[in-house]
């Protein structure tokens, strides 16, 4: 027989948790308790839906480690009650924290899907409800009373993203996301059609992991023509430093000067680990593929291959966090772990 899966919705903040005070004209929150009676359409899915709200809602610009924490927190506490976690969030930094969940939760034989909106729920025109609507119907997908998907992913306008592949890149148009260097999992049309081939695929025999050390120095250093000494030396002479994403151009290629050559090699000779990621939306890090980035394979800086920039932050904040030690850490954040980056 098969099973009606259990989904446990999530809000931790954003406008898709918004309604237009028709009054003031003002945006104000939604009640979550509320949430069937709002879209009457929840009702008719074949899966039944608990809430969980943060007792703040947040705007995602604040999101931080602490909110992180938090919905694993959930996750962790509701991971046996539920087949499925459908994370309602704002839009703007989704991509950073669904990459970070995604490192966060090791061994998931579950669907954690994050979803959100250009336009509040109570907005005559929003994208909230198809999105809020489709991602629950997704996280309920099961075979042979299994999850179909066991992966952390970001479902918006009619196509499901490996979450660690996506990139905020608009903030006008309902097509807000896109995975550059990934094909999308899943698209929503006249038929839920997934791409099989693509999707993680469950180990009954492991159990959930929950990684919450996550280390906060880190620092984004990006490049542009004409960047100073000064800048890069006071960036990575920042007290405590961890670690550097070093954004890069085209693939992987940064100046050859001596002064910015001879500043990342302080930085690595003090145990920082430095990784390359291109600024270009699309495309991989080739280290030396142009004499411009051999000098940086020489001295040690580690490949981000075509991971996005946030998942980047979020793979590091987690293997510093999980106290990787300087020497394995090129080569551990050289593999793909949660499917973040190509081989
Ligand atoms: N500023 C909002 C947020 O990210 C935008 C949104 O929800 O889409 O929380």
């Amino acid at each position: 027989m098969a099973n009606i899966p259990n989904i446990l919705l999530i809000y931790t903040g954003g406008t898709i948790g918004m309604v237009k005070d028709y009054h003031t004209n003002a945006l104000k929150a939604f009640n979550f308790n509320q949430i069937k009676e709002k879209i009457p359409e929840l009702n008719l899915l074949d899966c039944r839906i608990k809430t969980k709200f943060f007792d703040k809602p947040i705007d995602s610009s604040n999101m931080s480690l602490k909110y992180w924490v938090k919905i694993v927190d959930i996750i962790e506490n509701n991971y046996d009650k539920f087949d499925g976690f459908v994370i309602l969030s704002g839009t703007d930094t989704m991509s950073y924290t669904a990459s970070a969940i995604s490192f966060m939760l090791e061994n998931l034989n579950k669907p954690v899907i994050f979803t959100g909106s250009q336009l509040p729920i109570g907005d005559l025109r929003t994208d909230a409800k198809e999105n809020l609507i489709t991602a629950i119907q997704i996280a309920g997908t099961q075979v042979n009373n299994k999850p179909k998907i066991v992966e952390v992913c970001l479902y918006f306008e009619y196509k499901l993203y490996r979450a660690n592949r996506t990139t905020k890149i608009s903030s006008s148009q309902f097509n807000a996301f896109h995975s550059h260097n990934f094909p999308p999992l899943g698209e929503s049309g006249v038929h839920l059609a997934f791409n099989e081939s693509l999707l993680h695929k469950a180990d009954p025999n492991k159990n959930l992991i929950v990684r919450k050390r996550i280390e906060d120095n880190i620092v984004i250093l990006k490049l542009f023509p004409g960047i100073t000494k000064q800048v890069v030396q006071s960036i990575l002479n920042i007290t405590g430093l961890r670690g550097v994403i070093l954004e890069t151009y085209g693939s992987g290629n940064a100046p050859t000067d001596k002064w910015f050559i001879d500043l990342l090699k302080v930085s690595i000779k003090n145990k920082v680990p430095i990784v390359n990621v291109t600024q270009c939306i699309n495309g991989s890090v080739l280290l030396g593929y142009y004499e411009t980035s051999s000098i940086l394979k020489e001295i040690g800086i580690i490949s981000g291959k075509d991971i996005t920039t946030e998942s980047a932050i979020a793979k590091m904040k987690y293997l510093l966090g999980e106290g990787i030690l300087f020497k394995d850490f090129k080569a551990i954040f050289e593999k793909p772990l949660r499917g973040e980056m190509s081989y």
